[in-house]
């Protein structure tokens, strides 16, 4: 496919770009280097003001940035718009905190002084995925460059104008050329990158197998690396829950990002006893979503990013169906009524599968669109032991009015996150990240910072 920007919603290619040659990404390299040597230096709060001034950008020009995500991969116009005010947000979260996270940490012992001090690695690789275009970048970045270090993006294919656009931000706020880069390259130049001696970890937000691939050419490289990968987040809901909240949240977790997001549910748990009102209201909301133009600001759910998205889905759909579960709503794209102009997008219509057998594999598999698989369970030893029987461990949603239930539920839930009575979502203050198939290390808050830093132990006699 190339690098190229095709918006899902029409099909129509709005622009295209060559990938960089090898030669190219070494200067790439060189300028990084350089420039991480002085960067590191600099003040913290110099960085500060830097990472304030493209928190600014972002606000200023929110539109702007939001179109070019709708354009590039589809995403409802209004949820562009509001990921650029995140991406702002964390800006100004790490410019007013990195100083504290990464200041020394003094710890008695029989020395003279001991203590703790975190130093930048230097040249960082970002791999990333287009769902989120802006907000996965800018976790990555604002932390890394408050430590000192310098960052490489190679970002989705499918994304190039939103990744030039990151850069484009990062010099105007002020950083120094080399601090951030933009590499447009595809997959299988990655490893060129990783294998240059002076680039020193690396993070991968996207599937398993990208993950895997990167992680096994850090490994040989013995290269410290984090990994965001995919996620089948459960979604409890008890007899004792709060249903008619529970549903609508279940909705907008399951929507979000029509439907292509790591942490969106994905499988709806819930009691036997208000199963059936469960979906009898799921399904109520679910008719009601409206599919369309991205670009129109009442429009629910834009297209898929990619046709092969779409395809994936069409045929899991189909396996669910063949493996033994029911069809309730949705399944076939051909049913939904689109303006013509819309035809060749990639839209795929609001879905929900009920009582897959727990032992069909496609129960494992992680379905990245707008399709939720609703399961009954007994009781809440059932509710937990599905809840895990799935090879990602990324968030978990739960829903309970009984204390005793959710002191359970948060112990017993294998994931990196659990939220009671509200939906999975990612906050600035908070760490994110997975466990199981879903990755290692954390992004975001004070652990997220510490990532990509040398701990380094001193000890004065
Ligand atoms: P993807 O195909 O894995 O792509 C992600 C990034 O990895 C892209 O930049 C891609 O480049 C690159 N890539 C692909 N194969 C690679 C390889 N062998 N070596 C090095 N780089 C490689 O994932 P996606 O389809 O865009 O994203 C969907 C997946 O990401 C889902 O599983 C979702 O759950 C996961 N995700 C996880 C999180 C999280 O925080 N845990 C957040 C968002 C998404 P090209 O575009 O050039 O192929």
């Amino acid at each position: 496919m190339g690098i190229a920007s095709i918006n899902p919603a029409t099909g129509e290619t709005l622009k295209t770009f060559e990938s960089l040659s090898g030669a190219a990404i070494s200067s790439a390299i060189d300028r990084a280097q350089a420039t991480f040597e002085q960067y590191r230096q600099t003040e913290m709060a110099q960085r500060s003001e830097w990472l304030h001034r493209a928190a600014q950008i972002l606000l200023d020009k929110k539109e702007h940035y939001g179109k070019i995500m709708t354009l590039e991969m589809g995403k409802p116009i209004a949820a562009a718009v509001a990921e650029v005010e995140k991406c702002a947000l964390v800006c100004r979260y790490y410019a007013d905190k990195a100083a504290e996270f990464l200041s020394d940490r003094l710890i008695p012992t029989d020395a003279g002084k001991s203590f703790v001090r975190y130093q930048p690695l230097g040249i960082v690789l970002a791999v990333m995925p287009w769902n989120f275009p802006f907000w996965q970048v800018f976790r990555f970045a604002a932390p890394a460059l408050m430590a000192g270090n310098v960052g490489i993006l190679k970002h989705a294919s499918n994304v190039p104008q939103s990744a030039l656009a990151i850069e484009e931000i990062l010099l105007e706020a002020g950083f120094p050329e080399g601090a951030f880069q933009t590499l447009l390259i595809g997959a299988n130049q990655v490893s060129q990158v990783i294998e240059d001696d002076r680039v020193k970890a690396a993070t991968l937000t996207g599937s398993e197998g990208a993950g895997i691939s990167l992680a096994s050419a850090a490994g040989k490289q013995l290269k410290k690396t984090v990994l965001e990968l995919g996620g089948s987040d459960p979604f409890v809901v008890m007899e004792s829950a709060d249903l008619e909240t529970a549903v609508a949240t279940a909705v907008a977790a399951r929507m979000i990002n029509n439907g292509q997001s790591c942490i969106a549910a994905k499988r709806f748990i819930v009691q036997e006893s208000i199963v059936d009102q469960f979906l009898e209201k799921l399904t109520a909301r679910y008719v009601a979503l409206k599919v369309g133009d991205p670009m129109q600001p009442e429009t629910e759910i834009g297209p898929l990013a990619t046709p092969s998205i779409v395809h994936e889905l069409v045929h899991q759909v189909q396996t669910a169906i063949e493996q033994g579960g029911t069809l309730v709503y949705g399944g076939d794209p051909d049913l939904l009524e689109l303006d013509d102009s819309l035809k060749r997008g990639n839209f795929f219509p609001p879905t929900i599968l009920s009582d897959l057998p727990l032992n069909a594999p496609i129960v494992q598999e992680e379905f990245f669109g707008p399709v939720a698989m609703v399961f009954r369970v007994p009781d809440l030893d059932a509710a937990i032991r599905l809840a895990n029987h799935s090879p990602f461990g990324l968030g978990a949603s739960a829903w309970s009015q009984n204390p005793a239930e959710i002191d359970r539920l948060i112990n017993e839930i294998e994931a990196g996150s659990v939220f009671i009575n509200s939906m999975v979502k990612s906050d600035p203050r908070l760490p994110f990240g997975g466990i199981k198939r879903s990755g290692y290390g954390r992004e975001l808050s004070e652990e997220g910072i510490r990532e990509f830093v040398n701990i380094k132990t001193v000890w004065v006699k």
